[in-house]
């Protein structure tokens, strides 16, 4: 079973990475962009794909969030260039946005562990998409942003029947909705995980898998998604992007 590097060896290894990754992928961007013309995913500036200010702006800084049963580390505030960011890699095609995006990510995950309480090893999970969704796009946004983070998740959650749509719902309908909206694929008895998202707006996504978790006999240790929508004006938009939204 995949297993994450130790609390303590993981944050230390992120800002050599971290500063050697980001100079070769810079480079390959910049290259590319001579050849296939790129707009900034983040704001549509020509001939990056993340140009110098939203990489600026994708800079993590990750923050505990709370949510209904659960406290998740949160890299960004879903919001301005970061939105459009995921957005475009998650619906528009835009993979070349991945290397900031996981490099968010990686920061959030390596906060969460290092924050877990003591216990058994974690095993990343992540959310299943929706077979519809997987084909639109051909990739599973969060898992892509994982390979290049070098870690590969657990595959024990699986989509259960019967899931309308997310999207336009409010949150108590939500909460409602997703009840029961995964099953764990296998007993989980002696497993703990860390369950990783993209963007968390109400918890429930996260929260519902947690529930399948522990309904497998599994249990959590931490939470970690790229960004989080702050709750404003009382209650957030119908439209979230969580990620149960493609649970079509
Ligand atoms: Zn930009």
């Amino acid at each position: 079973m995949p297993q994450l590097p130790s609390p303590q060896s993981l944050p230390s290894l992120l800002p050599r990475a971290r500063a050697a990754v980001a100079g070769l992928e810079r480079a390959v961007l910049d290259a590319l962009a001579v050849v296939l013309p790129v707009t900034c995913a983040g704001c549509g500036e020509p001939d990056r794909a993340v140009c110098d200010e939203c990489r600026v702006a994708l800079t993590p800084m990750p923050q505990l969030v709370e949510r209904p049963g659960l406290s998740a580390w949160a890299a960004l505030e879903y919001a301005g260039p970061v939105a459009s960011a995921i957005g475009e890699f998650k619906d528009g095609g835009r993979t070349d946005a991945a290397p900031a995006l996981a490099l968010a990510l990686r920061a959030a995950i390596a906060r969460a562990v290092a924050a877990a309480p003591p216990g058994r090893a974690l095993e990343v999970c992540t959310i299943p998409s929706a077979p519809s969704a997987y084909r639109t796009r051909g990739y599973a946004p969060v898992e892509v942003l994982l390979a290049r983070c070098g870690i590969r998740s657990s595959k024990v959650l699986a989509l259960a029947r019967g899931r309308v749509d997310q999207a336009g719902l409010g949150a108590e309908a939500r909460r409602a909705n997703s009840a029961g909206g995964l099953v764990a694929v296998r007993a989980l008895a002696g497993r703990r995980f860390l369950l990783v998202d993209d963007v968390l707006t109400t918890g429930s996504t996260l929260a519902e898998a947690a529930r399948a978790i522990i309904a497998a006999g599994g249990s959590t240790g931490a939470f970690a998604v790229l960004a989080e929508t702050p709750l404003r004006h009382g209650g957030h938009a119908a439209k979230s992007p969580e990620t149960l939204r493609d649970f079509a």
